[in-house]
């Protein structure tokens, strides 16, 4: 009889044990199991528990803007707010800096430094077809009055010291523009003696237009890239952190 009776205790026990972890965390079934073990009513099931333990946990609050700092190939929309908590300085700084983008990008004046085929679709680009005024971009045959140089064609060890000295004539902000495959990085004539293995090995390159040659269109939207780039830029911003 007694062996009956506590068989019939331990599985009053052990349902309620199950009901307190149902109910409850790891912590409570503990702390509440030994009450139980007590046998002390502890309402482990009520309506209060439930909500305390049911409630779902509070997400962290969303940055519509992201954080201050850019993670590795991270995309973010254009704002013209950087991120919260900026000062009214800040933000009138961004906004010249805004006024003077939004005036270079629109008035891109490219040199030519046409050097091999890829030169024909720069002058395809520059034709009525694809237009490049449109977006006042215009030839200018001098370096002291352009904001950015297509390099069109292969890149010779003879031509590089007088790119290096076109580049340095250009007034700032300037950028580079390497247009096709012989630019980008030695193209067909990587393994000749007489090729630099691109551009870049002379003058920082701001854009890379892929093709052998590329088209008029890929120049085009490289251009259009580098508006966007220019659309970007901090100068101004920087100029006051520094
Ligand atoms: S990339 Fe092709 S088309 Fe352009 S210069 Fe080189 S060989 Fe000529």
């Amino acid at each position: 009889m007694l062996r009956i009776a506590l068989m019939y205790e331990k599985k009053k026990i052990f349902s309620q044990l199950q009901v307190c972890y149902k109910t409850t965390s790891v912590n409570d079934v503990q702390t509440q199991g030994s009450s139980v073990l007590k046998n002390v009513n502890v309402p482990t099931n009520d309506n209060e528990n439930r909500r305390k333990y049911s409630s779902k946990p509070k997400k962290p609050p969303v940055n519509l803007h992201g954080s201050k700092s850019y993670k590795v190939g991270e995309k973010r929309r254009y704002s013209p707010f950087h991120y919260p908590g900026q000062s009214t300085v800040e933000w009138a700084l961004a906004r010249v800096d805004d006024i003077l983008n939004w005036g270079r990008r629109g008035s891109l004046w490219p040199l030519t430094f046409g050097l091999a085929c890829c030169a024909l679709e720069m002058m395809h680009y520059a034709g009525p077809r694809y237009d490049m005024d449109r977006f006042g971009m215009v030839f200018r045959g001098t370096p002291r009055q352009t904001d950015v140089i297509i390099i069109a064609g292969t890149v010779t060890n003879k031509m590089a010291p007088i790119l290096r000295k076109t580049y340095d004539l250009m007034p700032e902000p300037r950028f580079v523009v390497s247009m096709g495959s012989c630019a980008n990085g030695g193209g067909y004539y990587h393994y000749t003696y007489s090729t630099v293995r691109g551009a870049d090995r002379i003058i920082p390159v701001d854009i890379y237009v892929p093709g052998c040659p590329p088209t008029a269109e890929a120049l085009l939207y490289g251009m259009l890239q580098l508006q966007k780039k220019v659309k970007r830029m901090r100068m101004v911003q920087t100029w006051y952190r520094h």
